[in-house]
């Protein structure tokens, strides 16, 4: 069976999370597969030429790194792979801004920490760089900041990276670059009746189970950080898939029609982003409203500091807050792009003033549209 479930793989795609595992890009003595690394740039700038945005989420700082301090294959105490990441990471990074800009690509190192990503306080900082990268036409080239986690606030693998990354970028589709073409039904070393599943469109308890048992001491890149890397992306709103990595092109192999797993989410990236923004447990204060931004903000609008009359509570920038009418009653949830203690300053003003009043150059919103989700709407 090798159905093409997606004839046009990338028709619809607008903005693209791609991630490689460190087998693929880095060989058995540490040395960095510079002709693969040439093939997914060039699969890169013919998705850019056709107005798609891309982001690369990249493995392989430790495997590079653990040749280079003499490591070899032996296995690593956490201070020794962090000093294989610092190490390993400059040569990787480099790797990639090389096989970029020979495609007339810039490329730009982002390091990031599950903080970055997961919570909503430090999102807004690292959308924003990731955002405006993508803006200016660069790629993105993502790894954990491993040099610094530890253990206990480690991504430890990039696959739920990747999702993170994908949900926090608001991007539609991931491709997690494998060994691996794709999800069976059950592991296909050992069984011969294992059977490919070339589409998945709900993260059932058996399909969970086809991931099989997580090895003992084998934290990342199994089948296992897979599915939980495409139960975060379902979540965003964005469909994924697990593909073959071991060839020269691997996204125009999937383009092509190769056997890959894709994983289908129910809404879109923009919709999941409002639940997520909605669902906030604890908002950390709120700004209260005057009734023409209330009607802007029913029109679809971003709240600017001149419809805000007061502020309640303390929060910082990236903090979700509640959006109050005058009477009190919540309509909307998002996320700040000030401090409390800023928007106090400049609530009732012109956008065009904020730098005057603040000393510095903020977003013109206090809210962005895309960060706002209407609760309660009348
Ligand atoms: N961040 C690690 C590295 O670049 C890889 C983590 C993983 O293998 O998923 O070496």
């Amino acid at each position: 069976m090798n159905a093409v479930v997606e004839p046009a793989a990338f028709a619809r795609t607008r903005r693209l999370v791609v991630k490689t595992g460190s087998a693929l890009i880095v060989d058995d003595a540490g040395g960095i597969r510079a002709d693969w690394l040439d093939g997914l740039a060039d699969d890169i700038a013919n998705l850019k030429a056709r107005g798609i945005d891309a982001i690369v989420v990249t493995s392989g700082a430790v495997a590079v790194g653990r040749w280079k301090l003499g490591y070899g294959k032996r296995e690593l105490k956490i201070e020794e792979k962090q000093a294989a990441a610092a190490t390993g990471q400059v040569w990787l990074a480099h790797a990639w801004i090389k096989a970029l800009a020979a495609r007339g690509i810039v490329g730009a190192q982002v390091l990031l920490t599950p903080e970055d990503t997961e919570s909503r306080r430090r999102h807004l900082n690292a959308r924003a760089t990731v955002a405006t990268l993508l803006e200016a036409g660069a790629v993105p080239v993502i790894n954990e900041n491993d040099t610094t986690a530890t253990e206990e606030i480690r991504f430890g693998d990039n696959d739920r990276l990747a999702a993170r990354v994908a949900q926090m970028a608001s991007a539609d589709t991931l491709i997690l670059l494998s060994d691996i073409d794709g999800l069976y039904t059950a592991d296909p070393h050992r069984d011969p009746s294992a059977r490919h599943l070339p589409e998945v469109g709900e993260l059932t308890p058996d399909i969970l189970a086809m991931a099989g048992e997580a090895r003992p001491g084998y934290s990342s890149g199994g089948m296992v950080t897979k599915l939980g890397a495409a139960r975060i992306a379902l979540g965003a709103g964005c469909r994924m898939a697990i593909a073959s990595g071991k060839v020269q092109r691997p996204l125009s192999a999937i383009e092509a029609g190769g056997r890959c797993t894709w994983f289908m989410p129910q809404g879109s990236p923009a919709s999941a982003r409002k639940r997520w923004i909605a669902g906030t447990v604890e908002p950390a204060g709120s700004v209260v409203i005057d009734d023409g931004a209330v009607r802007a903000l029913e029109r679809g609008t971003s709240l600017l500091p001149a419809g805000i009359v007061a502020v309640e509570g303390v929060f910082d920038r990236g903090d979700a807050i509640r959006v109050r009418d005058r009477s009190g009653r919540e309509i909307a949830r998002g996320l700040s792009a000030y401090a409390s203690a800023d928007v106090k300053r400049i609530m009732g003003r012109r956008s065009s003033e904020i730098e005057d009043i603040l000393g510095f150059r903020g977003r013109d919103e206090i809210i962005h549209r895309d960060d706002l989700a209407m609760t309660n709407a009348s």
